[in-house]
């Protein structure tokens, strides 16, 4: 449905500042956009996102006196603290001037924002404008965090070793050993309460989930009956938006001249997103298999993700030149293009949610090697609900890898999963296709918007 009228209605999107979160809130933007929707993105200048790649919006650059803190990905918490103590105010300054300036920037609707960056929400309270959270995970890793919570007050944590392998409670194919955390140790006390605010909706009205009811759908419907806000689930968003790099790196985009070289389905493509680090004995044992294999490979290998060096230096002695033109090998790749290629067979993944998405849609069977977080129960769908994806088992064991490179990329078992991974494509094209459930959900995301009173200020 679009916005037919005079008075342009506008939404302020508040997204959490790493590649695989901005990435999804700046699709759900343009998809917003399409719809009529004027739209500003208030964001933090630490990893801001480069306005030029989308003229569209009106961005808003928030005061988060990040310089000179620690924003490496293992002081995360301290990071979400930091900028959802120092971003309040300044947001709320900036909304209260967009609001005054309407006849520049439109009415604003509502505030959405991701769970992790309750400020939004906060100041959006308090202005009484209403907020919607956009989750950019599916439902099934949300479900975690109220299980592990759950368990938290029953006092089940630490688990004995040998119940790793055991089904969750309630969540549907999952085993504790899926649940993103290590449910055998101890769990700090920060991430439990960095668990409970961000499944904590507070003030907020409503759901947007870049996930889909062909996917996720027993998670929504379990969740919806705790959440009793409106749910809309409108995934997949790498294919409901219009195409836009929103990516921090360079794309690397000679690597699509390589792909044309390349053989149909021949080419596995590895990438393990934008913050997981491998040790340096996976990096060669990775090699060793990918040579091994006889497979063309393109593979991604970003800057300081191999813990203790700088880029490629660590590659064993001899692996270049075994392998010569057949593999490719870059900081940063136009993924979305990359696995739409039809000389791409393969894709082997850390799971990431948007790298799962995007391989569904392009209908290219994984392998996954999970490292934290979602990557590990979005992992346990691939392998064992959608049968779409193979474990790698070692990843330090280089003929372990050669084998399940070959199943994949070889065998009938890769061949099956092809099948299967082409069936949930179409599936996924039809859901957002008119009269499907994403298509509906988004008419009604827009009506639901175009709800809420007028707010004058
Ligand atoms: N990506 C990319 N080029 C690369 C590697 C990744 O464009 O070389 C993109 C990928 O398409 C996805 C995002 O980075 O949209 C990674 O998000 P994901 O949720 O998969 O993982 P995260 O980076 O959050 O771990």
């Amino acid at each position: 449905m679009a916005i037919v009228g005079v008075q342009k209605q506008s939404v302020v999107l508040v997204p959490y500042p790493y590649q695989g979160h901005i990435t999804p809130m700046l699709q759900l933007g343009t998809i917003l956009h399409s719809n009529g929707f004027s739209v500003v993105v208030a964001h933090t200048k630490f990893n801001s996102p480069d306005p030029s790649n989308h003229p569209e919006f009106t961005f808003l650059p928030l005061e988060d006196n990040l310089s000179g803190f620690d924003t490496s990905y293992y002081n995360t918490l301290a990071v979400v603290a930091a900028i959802n103590e120092n971003c309040k105010v300044p947001f709320q300054d900036s909304l209260v001037q967009l609001m005054k300036d309407e006849e520049k920037n439109g009415q604003v609707r509502c505030v959405i924002h991701d769970p992790i960056m309750t400020f939004g929400r906060s100041a959006a309270n308090h202005l009484q404008i209403p907020s919607l959270v956009l989750c950019t995970y599916n439902a099934v890793y949300m479900q975690t965090y109220h299980t592990i919570l759950q368990l938290q007050a029953e006092n089940c944590f630490p688990l004995q070793e040998s119940r790793m392998l055991e089904p969750v409670p309630d969540i549907h194919a999952l085993r504790f050993k899926d649940l993103g955390i290590p449910a055998d140790i101890e769990i700090p006390q920060p991430v439990l309460e960095f668990f409970a605010n961000v499944s904590n909706l507070g003030s907020s009205v409503a759901i947007i989930w870049n996930t889909n009811q062909e996917l996720d759908h027993i998670a929504l419907s379990q969740l919806q009956r705790h959440y009793e806000v409106p749910f809309f689930p409108i995934g997949p968003f790498n294919k409901m938006a219009p195409p836009s790099s929103t990516s921090f790196l360079e794309e690397e985009r000679n690597c699509m001249e390589w792909l044309d070289k390349q053989d149909p389905n021949s080419v596995l493509y590895i990438s393990l997103g934008s913050l997981a680090s491998i040790e340096k004995k996976e990096l060669e044992e990775t090699a060793w298999g990918l040579a091994n294999s006889g497979q063309p490979f393109l593979w991604v290998i970003r800057p300081s993700s191999v813990n203790g060096s700088e880029w490629i230096e660590q590659l064993p002695k001899g692996f270049q030149e075994a392998v010569g033109e057949r593999g490719c090998i870059v900081k940063w790749s136009p993924q979305k293009e990359v696995l739409a290629h039809s000389a791409v067979g393969g894709f082997l993944t850390h799971c990431g949610w948007n790298s799962t998405l995007e391989s569904l849609c392009e209908a290219v069977p994984m392998i996954c090697r999970p490292c934290f977080a979602d990557q590990l129960t979005n992992a346990r769908y691939l392998t064992h609900v959608w049968n779409v994806g193979l474990e790698l088992e070692n990843v330090t064991d280089r003929v372990a890898i050669e084998k399940t490179i070959k199943k994949l990329m070889v065998d009938n078992e890769g061949n099956e999963m092809r099948k299967r991974v082409l069936e949930m494509k179409q599936k996924l094209e039809t859901s957002i296709q008119k009269g499907g459930s994403s298509y509906r959900s988004l008419n009604e995301l827009t009506e639901f918007i175009l709800s809420f009173p007028r707010k004058e200020y």
